[in-house]
């Protein structure tokens, strides 16, 4: 397997001329390049129909990869089986090496000491052991700009710390363009959003990893709440990567 895709790219130039693109446009650039190595990650949050529903326009059997850590939301379980079935996914899900029980016997509520260590073991492990297996060279995400401060500078391709492309086909569009986009085809918010969860990872117990978001928040800010944390990992590009 190559170990650095990305560096076949001029990442700059590719920024430079993705920008002037539609979301559809990029991901079709993606498709015709990478094949079968080509993947969508879902976290089955918010939003992520928009993602998934543009990446099988182009692609029907891109692989759709996500991690599912054991304290996800039961709603959100629902939500993926409902997806998968109406998108006719091509789902893998990705699990830690350990059962939630096993892990609570072994490292007991490491997402209140730790959080960081937690997602790695929880999260990040399984994702890149999932790109691993299925000799993924590219892979898409549903990050866009506005979500957050952390966010704000994403580039539409980059390159992930394995040496992957990273797409962010979406990176340019706002809430309103997703919103649209979603009642265009028809297509549902997770069920939790309208209780003002803006943003949806986990939830081992009341008050940690995901809240509801207050009017005139950042929609990540009830990610972590308490914690000097933003991101679970999965989400960091290496320098240079264009913008
Ligand atoms: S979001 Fe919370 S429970 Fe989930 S892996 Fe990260 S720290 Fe652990």
């Amino acid at each position: 397997m190559e170990r650095d895709v990305a560096a076949r790219y001029d990442l700059p130039a590719l920024n430079t001329e993705f920008e002037k693109r539609s979301a559809a446009e990029v991901i079709a650039w993606a498709a015709a390049e990478f094949g079968d190595d080509l993947a969508v990650s879902s976290s089955f949050g918010a939003d992520s129909a928009v993602m998934l529903h543009l990446a099988t326009q182009m692609k029907p059997d891109v692989k759709v990869i996500t991690v599912d850590t054991g304290f996800l939301f039961g709603e959100t379980v629902c939500f993926r089986e409902e997806l998968a079935k109406r998108l006719n996914l091509n789902l893998l899900v990705y699990r830690p090496v350990i059962s939630r029980d096993e892990f609570l016997a072994e490292h007991g509520r490491m997402w209140r000491s730790n959080p960081d260590a937690c997602c790695a073991f929880n999260k990040r492990e399984p994702f890149e052991r999932a790109k691993r297996e299925l000799g993924i060279r590219c892979w898409m995400t549903g990050l866009r700009r506005e979500q957050s401060e952390t966010r704000k500078c994403t580039p539409i391709v980059g390159r992930d710390h394995a040496g992957l492309v990273k797409l962010c086909p979406i990176a340019l569009w706002t809430a309103r363009d997703v919103h649209e986009y979603l009642m265009r085809h028809d297509l549902p918010y997770h069920p939790l959003r309208e209780q003002g969860y803006l943003s949806i990872g986990c939830q081992p117990e009341e008050g940690y990893c995901t809240r509801q978001v207050k009017p005139g928040e950042d929609p990540r800010a009830g990610r972590w709440a308490g914690f000097d944390k933003t991101e679970c990992g999965l989400h960091q590009f290496d320098q240079g990567s264009g913008i």
